[in-house]
């Protein structure tokens, strides 16, 4: 287990080095998240011992759940939010998380300022693009991303970039490019994009932040 669970983390740390220096970029600046999601404690702690320590969850319930154990092991755990934020859960997001990475409407925009405010803790903020204009997805439309970042830069979140999840069935490398184009734009460095298929074409296309699952994991139940 605890083997498999290293040898899974190299192997993709190998993958995103090699799709790094094949477009002249440095390993080092992608940050691999292991989203953990659905995952238990167990399944977990095998990728704490071989040292990683950057986590995404998709629910804040969940991380409550399952992280303040962990990190009371494992104190310098850095924790991502990937998933839906409902306003009403900000306060609690802005306590556990580090980062969140689906900022998408104003309403969280100022829920957020006021659970930073409350709380004194600044999580790394990412605007989640709705990049392929999918109904049912979430995500900020392409159209009101101007408004919603000067929104957010003048609540004083710490926008770091944005984040997207490009459509299921379509080729994915046209989405990385439009989210890079739409950061560059806006001055945002920040990309957080690519999954456990799409990975090493988010790192070529200038991902910052790779959010990875069942290549670590396993499949989800
Ligand atoms: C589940 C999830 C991931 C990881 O997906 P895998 O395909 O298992 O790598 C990444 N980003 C978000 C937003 C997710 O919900």
């Amino acid at each position: 287990m605890t083997e498999d669970a290293k040898a899974r983390l190299d192997k993709v740390s190998a993958n995103i080095a090699r799709a790094a220096k094949l477009s002249g970029r440095r390993a080092d600046d992608i940050q691999l998240i292991a989203i953990s999601k659905t995952h238990h404690a167990p399944a977990i702690r095998p990728l704490l011992e071989a040292g990683h320590r950057r986590f995404g969850e998709n629910r804040v319930q969940e991380a409550q759940a399952k992280w303040p154990g962990l990190r009371a092991e494992f104190p310098d755990v850095e924790l991502h939010l990937v998933g839906q934020l409902q306003s009403n859960k900000a306060e609690d997001a802005v306590a556990l998380f580090d980062a969140i990475h689906s900022v998408d409407r104003p309403s969280l925009v100022s829920a957020l300022a006021k659970a930073q405010q409350k709380t004194g803790r600044h999580p790394v903020c990412f605007i989640q693009v709705n990049i392929g204009d999918e109904p049912q997805k979430g995500g900020c439309p392409i159209k009101d991303l101007p408004d919603l970042i000067k929104e957010a830069r003048s609540a004083d979140l710490d926008l770091a970039g944005l984040m997207a999840v490009p459509p299921a069935d379509l080729e994915a490398a046209p989405y990385f490019a439009l989210l890079a184009k739409l950061a560059r734009d806006h001055g945002l460095k920040g990309l957080s994009m690519g999954m456990t298929g799409d990975y090493e074409t988010a790192v070529k296309l200038g991902a910052t932040h790779v959010r990875i699952g069942s290549a670590l994991f396993g499949a989800r139940g």
